[in-house]
């Protein structure tokens, strides 16, 4: 904490990954004495750079930009950008460190990293977003490459934003390969990647009920945001018999108890992403009730999926979904859960998936998508979700053989830290200390 002071959000993802370790490093000594987790601790890279670009009044407007190179031990940098006014360092740090987890437990070869601006692209026009995102790959463009880090989109970051940045990257470097994933089909893109983080959350949920011999037929779920990932999530879930009764954005909720139908997602498609509006404007639309400065958590639903973003459903919201029944909670989000809640779900025996294994489908396609782009391929659609589900499930299976607990029970949290940090640490060790 000494080193890192006013970095609450990296020092609770790091106690949360080292809480699993210690007992593991304890009964494993191979893993001891070699400084592996104080150069876990220790991102390889921080880029930090000013982002100046003029607004339509035109005024001068600057912000701060970051990439955060964290590991690259078992492949190139990999990990989103986030364009939000929240971003700082300890927040892009804490994705960093969790996106090295995450992407070992892919199994693909992808190192970790995070980047991102605190600037808000809410209200901004088409041309200010494109000026903004000129403005940051002129200096984004000098450090990355198909080889050494390739981000992605993230909160704020979509295929509009990431169709100006890498079209600009490719601009200033003159080359073509991969330096971006999550691109619009046209420049190249994965089909199934803008899915692939909502569909990979509602897989694993599934995978771990079928572990306990349920499913989610049936079942109401409560899922919040109302973005990206909760957009494919509530697809999936319907597809799967399950009834989404919430979504939400960061002024309020949806509640919907007779539940999402496939007519009422593509009118949340089109109030999301084509007139970038709010959940309100979708809850007059379909004439559902809106739930002003509420999240999801209290309403009775037997799975949650946290689906906005890093610390919103604190151990209150735990207890309430607890006390109404809940079964499963498995994290759309990274770090959605507070280490107070996802404490309490273990306590209680709900399934609880933290985001660095269920949300590991966006990824994991993202690395797909590379390998699709560096062999000049496009696979179809039934190609990339077969592998989605099959690499999902191998992140179960994973879970399952680090988190098994001497009463029979799984801890995902203990599961998931331990097995991304064995593939890490087992390159670490190989690669000597550097
Ligand atoms: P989007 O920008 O598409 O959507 C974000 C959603 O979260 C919006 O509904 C937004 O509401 C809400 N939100 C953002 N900040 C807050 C806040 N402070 N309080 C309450 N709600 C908030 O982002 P994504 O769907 O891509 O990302 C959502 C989460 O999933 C993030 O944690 C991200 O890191 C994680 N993730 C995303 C992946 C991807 O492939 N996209 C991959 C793996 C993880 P509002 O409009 O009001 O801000």
């Amino acid at each position: 904490a000494a080193r890192n002071p006013l970095q609450p959000e990296f020092h609770q993802a790091v106690t949360e990954v080292f809480e699993s370790l210690w007992p593991f490093i304890a009964k494993n000594p191979r893993y001891a004495g070699h400084g592996l987790l104080e150069r876990l601790v220790e991102p390889e890279r921080i880029i930090i750079f000013r982002v100046s670009w003029v607004d339509d009044n035109h005024q001068v407007r600057v912000n701060r930009g970051f990439r955060i190179q964290h590991s690259m031990a078992i492949g190139p940098y990999k990990g989103g950008l986030r364009f939000h006014p929240s971003v700082n360092l300890s927040v892009l740090k804490f994705l960093a460190f969790e996106q090295t987890f995450k992407n070992a437990l892919t199994t693909l070869p992808m190192g970790g990293a995070k980047g991102g601006s605190d600037f808000d692209p809410k209200g901004k026009s088409n041309g200010e977003i494109m000026r903004f995102c000129q403005a940051f790959a002129s200096e984004l463009f000098r450090h990355v490459g198909a080889d050494t880090d390739v981000p992605a989109g993230d909160i704020g970051v979509g295929a509009r934003e990431i169709g100006f940045l890498s079209g600009y990257i490719k601009k200033l470097s003159n080359r073509a390969d991969c330096v971006f994933t999550g691109k619009p089909l046209q420049l190249g893109g994965s089909l199934i990647r803008p899915e692939a983080t909502g569909y990979g959350t509602v897989y694993f949920a599934e995978e771990m009920l079928g572990a306990v011999k349920k499913s989610l037929q049936g079942m109401k779920v409560a899922i919040s945001g109302s973005g990206n990932v909760a957009q494919y999530a509530i697809e999936k879930c319907m597809a799967l018999g399950a009834e989404v009764v919430t979504a939400s954005d960061s002024s309020g909720t949806v509640y919907d108890p007779e539940g999402f139908t496939p007519e009422k997602l593509a009118i949340l498609m089109e109030v999301k992403n084509q007139q970038y509006g709010r959940i309100k404007d979708y809850a007059e639309r379909v004439g559902a009730r809106y739930l002003e400065g509420q999240r999801p958590w209290q309403i009775p639903v037997e799975v949650a999926l946290p689906c906005a973003t890093q610390n919103e459903l604190d151990e209150q919201d735990a207890l309430a979904l607890i006390k109404n029944g809940a079964v499963c909670v498995a994290e759309g989000a990274n770090m959605p859960a507070t280490m107070e809640a996802a404490k309490a779900f273990e306590a209680a025996g709900v399934l609880f998936a933290p985001g660095k294994a269920s949300n590991a489908g966006g990824v994991a396609t993202s690395g797909l998508e590379m390998s699709q782009n560096a062999a000049r391929l496009a696979w179809p659609r039934q190609e990339v979700d077969r592998r989605l589900l099959e690499i999902m499930r191998g992140i179960h299976a994973a879970c399952i053989e680090y988190g098994r607990k001497p009463d029979g029970s799984v801890s995902y949290i203990n599961g998931a830290n331990i097995a991304g940090f064995v593939k890490v640490a087992d390159a670490m060790l190989a690669q000597g200390v550097v």
